[in-house]
Formats: C-alpha cells, structure tokens, sequence
C-alpha cells in the first residue's frame, strides 16, 4: 500500500540539525504513527512520504518554511510577573498555552525571568531550524473512520476517549 492522504503511516525517524545532532528519534520507542494529509507532521517530511511504502528508507532536508516555520523575532515579548498570576514558580523553559489576537492557540516558552520582567517565546523550538530526517516506513493502513473524524491515528489500546 502507498502513502497517502487519508493513510496511517508508521514510521522510524531519527531528526538531526545542521550540525548532526540528534533533536528526536524514535530508536528505542514505538514507531511513530500519523494521519497522512492531517497536518500531524511538518509538511516537507509529509510531502516526502507521499508514495512511498513499507520498507521504504527516506532522506530528506526539510527547510524551516516546510518544517516548524521561520524564527520571528516579533514573536519575542517581555510581559510582567502578573500575566502569570496562580503560578507559584516561573522558571525558563516553561511553556504555556496563550491565546494569539486571532484567537488562535498558541504555545509560549519563557526564556527569561528577570525580577517582575519575563521574556516569552511564541517561536517553536525548532523554529528556523533546518531538518534533516532519516525515514524508515514501518507500516502503512486505511484510516479508520473514527480515526478521519479525529484527524488523527488511534493506536492499539481501546481506552482512546475523547
Ligand atoms: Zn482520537
């Protein structure tokens, strides 16, 4: 079976950057599984998989447009202690969920807490960066209905509610 739109797909990934270290695998855990078509995976990876199929082995650079977006130093703000209010702790690399003037969701990490000052980054934290993936395709499978309405894959365990 080929990959495409409306496929659960399998995958062995491993992720690196420029420099040839290793951001994510999957080595030593299960296969990751995504909708192909769903916007589960950034789209260079996705269009790179379309056709292929089980035992297929990928290469490919995926530019920071086609992955998780350029760095925007607009994205970067300094907002007071009190945005926070109900957190006892405020510690770098915490992420938060806001909301964007669009109302969109949008996940913040602080960088920085200076005194009452802290720095927000609404950047993805690969944000800019080029990725260089290598691909092996596990498996390859129909959808399930329940699975296209969520827009997502369901993996083996039947306790999957929401
Ligand atoms: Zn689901």
């Amino acid at each position: 079976m080929l990959i495409g739109t409306d496929k659960v797909v399998s995958i062995d990934y491993t992720l690196t950057d420029d420099a040839g270290d290793v951001l994510d695998t999957s080595a030593g855990e299960a296969p990751l599984l995504y909708l192909h078509g769903a916007d589960n995976i950034v789209p260079g990876l996705e269009r790179a998989l379309d056709g292929k199929t089980t035992g297929d082995e990928v290469d490919v650079v995926v530019e920071p447009e086609d992955g998780y977006g350029e760095y925007v130093a607009e994205l970067v703000s300094v907002v007071n202690r009190d945005m926070f209010e109900g957190m006892d702790e405020l510690e770098v690399g915490m992420e938060f969920e806001a909301e964007t003037p669009d109302g969109e969701g949008q996940i913040v990490t602080v960088v920085e807490v200076d005194g009452d000052d802290v720095t927000i980054d609404g950047n993805h934290p690969l944000a800019g960066e080029r990725l260089h993936f290598r691909v092996t395709v596990v498996d390859v499978r129909d959808a399930t209905a329940d699975e296209l309405a969520h827009g997502h894959p369901h993996g083996d365990d039947d306790d999957h509610e929401h």
